[in-house]
C-alpha cells in the first residue's frame, strides 16, 4: 500500500514538472558558417572570392541564403568595405522574418549595425544593437548578448563616447569564455585597445593591444595579429616609442600582405610614413606613402587617399620640392570633401597658405590662411550645433536604453512572479494530489471499518454453527413481529422445532456428525422457508420459526412440508442407517398474547408431538381444525 501511495505521489509530481518545464531557446549558425568565419581570419580575400563565385542557388532555403549574406557581410567588413557590408546584411535580412527566426534576425542585425558603424552611421547602428541586446537578455542568449556588447562598444568609439564604450567592452571582456572569434577575450581586448588609443590613453591601449597580439600569435590567427600589431604600432607611435612602433607596423604590413589584405598594408604604410616624417627621413616617408597611395587608389578608400596625399604634400613642403607639393596639393584637394571632412579642410587651408608663402605669393597665402580662420569659425559654430544634435541623439538612445532596462526589470519581476505562481501551483497540485490520496485511503479505511462493523453486527445476531439467527436475535424478532401483527391485525404463526433423538446421533456418530446434522438441517430450513419467514436456533437442537402473514393452515402446511423434507438432512450428512426426524409445535397469534405466551403455547404443542411419537407437527390449541 505504502509503495502504491509513493508511486502515485511521484506520478503526480512528475506530471506537474513536465507541464511547467519551459522550452529553452537554442540557435546558432551552421557548421559551414563557423568554418568560413574561421577561414575569414586566415584568408579573407579568398573567402570573398569564394563567396562571390558561389552565390546561393535558386533552390537554397531562405535560412541558408540569410546565412550566406551574413558571412558575406562579415567578409566585406573584415576587408573594410562598409557599403557592401551593409548591403549584404540587409539582403540577408530580406530572407527571414523576425518572429519565426528571432535568433538569426538579431544576429544579422548586429552584423548590419557593425557595418553601419564602419560607414559612419553609428546612431542608426546603436538603435539596432540595443534591440538585439534586449532580445538576448530576455531570452538568456549569452553569445548574442556578448556580440551586442561588442557592437555597442564599437559604435560608442565612433561616437567618441569612450566611457560608454569602455563600459560595454569591459563587461564583455569580463564575461566572455570564448577562445576564438569575434567575442573572444583577445578580440575584445583589441577593441579596448582601439578605444583607449582614441581616448588618448596610449599606455592602456598598448596593454590591451599586446594581449590581443599575443593571443593571435599563439593561436595562429594572422588577420587578427596584423590588426593588433597595427594598433600596437599606432599606439606606440603616439606614445613616442617610434622604434617599437616601426617594428610592429612593418610586421603588421608583412602579415596583411601575405593575407592579401591590401588595405591592411596601406594603413600600416601610411602610419610608417608618419614615423618617417617624425624622424625627418623624408625620402623613406615618400616611399612608404607612395606605396600606400597606390593601394588606396586601387581600393577607392577616399578618406585614406586624402590622408596619404596630404602627408606627401607635407613631405614635399618639408623638402622644399614645390613642384611636387603642387601636384600632391592638387590630388589631395581632389579627395577633400569639405562637407564631410571639415577639420581636414581647415588644416589643408593652412598647408596651402604655407605653400603659397613658400612660393612668395603672400596675398594668396594670406587668402588661404584667412579662409582657414573663417572656416574654423564656421566649423566651431556648426560643431556646437552638431554636438548639441549628437548629444541629443545619444541622449535619446540612452533614454531608450534606460526604458529598455526598466522594461527588462519589469519583465524580470513578472517572470519571478510567474515562477512563484507556478511554484505555488505546483505545491497546490502536490497538496491536492496528496489530499486526494489521503481521501482515497480514508475511503478505503471507512469502507473497511463499515464492512468490519457489518461483519461484527452480523456476528452478534448469528448462531456461529448454523448461520441462522441466534437465540437473542430471533426472540427480539419475534417480539417485533408480535407487536406489528397486533397493530396491523395480521396472522402470525410461531413454531418450535426439536430434532428427535439427537443425543443418539451424537452417541452413535460422534459430536462432529451431530454438528453436521445441525448445519444440514439449517440448510433444509433455508431452502423450504420464504424470505419473509424468520428462523433462529434457541437451544442445542431446538429452533424457533416465525411466519408473518401466515394462517394456521398455511403455517401447518409449511412446517409439515419441512418435516417431510427431513430425509434430506441424512442425505446431506451421508448417514444411511438413520433418518433424522423432527417434532414441531405450532401456534398462531391470538389477541393479547405476547411472545413469551406464544412460545409457551408452541412449546406445549411440541411436548405433545414428542409424547405422541415424534416426527409430527402438533398445533396449539389442539382443537384447531387443520387438514394435513
Ligand atoms: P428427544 O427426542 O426427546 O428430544 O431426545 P433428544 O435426545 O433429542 O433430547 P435430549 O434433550 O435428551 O438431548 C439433546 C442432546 O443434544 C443433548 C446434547 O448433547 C445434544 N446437543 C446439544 N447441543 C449440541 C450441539 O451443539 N452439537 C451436538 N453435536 N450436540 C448437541
Ligand atoms: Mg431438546
Ligand atoms: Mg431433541
Amino acid at each position: 500500500m505504502a509503495k502504491i501511495v509513493w508511486f502515485c505521489f511521484l506520478l503526480i509530481i512528475g506530471t506537474i514538472h513536465s507541464v511547467i518545464a519551459a522550452e529553452a531557446v537554442v540557435s546558432k549558425f551552421s557548421d559551414q558558417y563557423q568554418s568560413l568565419t574561421l577561414k575569414l581570419t586566415l584568408e579573407p580575400k579568398n573567402v570573398l572570392s569564394d563567396l562571390l563565385n558561389n552565390p546561393p542557388s535558386e533552390g537554397t532555403g531562405n535560412t541558408a541564403k540569410a546565412e550566406y549574406y551574413a558571412i558575406l557581410s562579415d567578409t566585406h567588413y573584415a576587408l573594410t568595405h562598409p557599403k557592401d557590408a551593409i548591403d549584404s546584411a540587409r539582403k540577408g535580412l530580406s530572407y527571414i522574418k523576425k518572429d519565426s527566426e528571432p535568433w538569426l534576425y538579431h544576429n544579422l542585425r548586429l552584423i548590419e549595425a557593425t557595418a553601419l558603424e564602419m560607414a559612419g552611421k553609428p546612431i542608426e547602428g546603436l538603435k539596432i544593437v540595443n534591440d538585439a541586446i534586449q532580445w538576448a537578455k530576455t531570452n538568456g542568449d549569452e553569445d548574442t548578448y556578448l556580440l551586442g556588447l561588442y557592437a555597442r562598444g564599437s559604435l560608442f568609439i565612433t561616437l567618441n563616447e569612450y566611457s560608454a564604450s569602455a563600459e560595454s567592452f569591459l563587461k564583455a571582456y569580463a564575461r566572455t569564455t570564448h577562445e576564438s572569434g569575434k567575442i573572444s577575450k583577445a578580440n575584445i581586448a583589441g577593441m579596448l585597445g582601439v578605444m583607449y588609443e582614441k581616448r588618448g590613453d596610449y599606455l592602456l591601449a598598448i596593454q590591451y593591444y599586446a594581449e590581443a597580439a599575443a593571443h593571435a600569435r599563439k593561436n595562429n590567427e594572422p588577420l587578427n595579429l596584423s590588426i593588433a600589431l597595427f594598433g600596437l604600432g599606432s599606439a606606440n607611435f603616439h606614445a613616442g616609442n617610434l622604434a617599437i612602433a616601426q617594428a610592429q607596423l612593418s610586421e603588421s604590413a608583412d602579415i596583411a600582405d601575405a593575407l592579401g589584405d591590401e588595405q591592411g598594408v596601406g594603413y600600416a604604410l601610411q602610419q610608417m610614413g608618419q614615423i618617417s616624417i617624425e624622424q625627418q627621413d623624408y625620402k623613406l616617408a615618400e616611399q612608404r606613402l607612395g606605396k600606400a597611395a597606390a593601394i588606396f587608389a586601387r581600393t577607392e578608400n577616399i578618406p585614406m587617399d586624402f590622408q596619404v596625399a596630404r602627408s606627401l604634400f607635407i613631405v614635399a613642403l618639408a623638402t622644399a620640392d614645390y613642384a611636387k607639393a603642387q601636384t600632391y596639393r592638387d590630388s589631395a584637394k581632389a579627395y577633400l570633401d569639405q562637407q564631410t571632412m571639415p577639420v581636414d579642410t581647415i588644416e589643408f587651408a593652412t598647408l596651402e597658405g604655407r605653400l603659397a608663402a613658400a612660393l612668395g605669393d603672400f596675398p594668396q597665402a594670406y587668402g588661404h590662411v584667412s579662409r582657414g580662420i573663417e572656416l574654423s569659425k564656421l566649423y566651431y559654430e556648426s560643431r556646437n550645433k552638431e554636438d548639441i544634435h549628437r548629444v541629443r541623439e545619444i541622449f535619446n538612445v540612452r533614454e531608450s536604453e534606460q526604458a529598455n532596462r526598466l522594461l527588462e526589470h519589469q519583465n524580470r519581476i513578472q517572470r519571478l512572479a510567474l515562477e512563484a505562481q507556478e511554484q505555488r501551483n505546483m505545491y497546490l497540485w502536490s497538496f491536492s494530489g496528496i489530499a486526494l490520496l489521503v481521501c482515497c485511503l480514508l475511503g478505503v479505511m471507512v469502507y473497511r471499518v463499515k464492512a468490519q462493523s457489518r461483519a461484527l453486527s452480523t456476528l452478534a445476531i448469528t448462531d456461529h454453527l448454523t448461520g441462522l439467527y441466534n437465540r437473542r436475535h430471533i426472540i427480539e424478532q419475534l417480539d417485533r413481529q408480535v407487536s406489528a401483527a397486533q397493530r396491523y391485525h395480521y396472522d402470525l404463526c410461531v413454531a418450535i422445532i426439536d430434532l428427535d433423538f439427537f443425543k443418539k446421533i451424537n452417541d452413535s456418530y460422534g459430536h462432529a456428525v451431530g454438528d453436521s446434522v445441525l448445519v444440514a438441517f439449517s440448510q433444509v430450513c433455508s431452502d423450504n422457508l420464504r424470505n419473509t419467514d424468520l428462523i433462529g436456533r434457541i437451544g442445542g437442537e431446538e429452533f424457533l420459526v416465525v411466519l408473518p402473514h401466515t394462517s394456521l393452515q398455511d403455517g401447518y402446511s409449511t412446517l409439515d412440508g419441512l418435516r417431510r423434507k427431513m430425509v434430506k438432512v441424512s442425505q446431506i450428512v451421508g448417514i444411511k442407517e438413520f433418518t433424522v426426524s423432527a417434532s414441531i409445535g405450532l401456534t398462531i397469534n391470538a389477541k393479547d398474547l405476547d411472545s413469551m405466551q406464544l412460545m409457551a403455547n408452541a412449546d406445549t404443542a411440541l411436548y405433545l408431538a414428542k409424547s405422541q411419537g415424534r416426527d409430527q407437527v402438533v398445533v396449539h390449541p389442539t382443537d384447531s381444525s387443520i387438514s394435513s
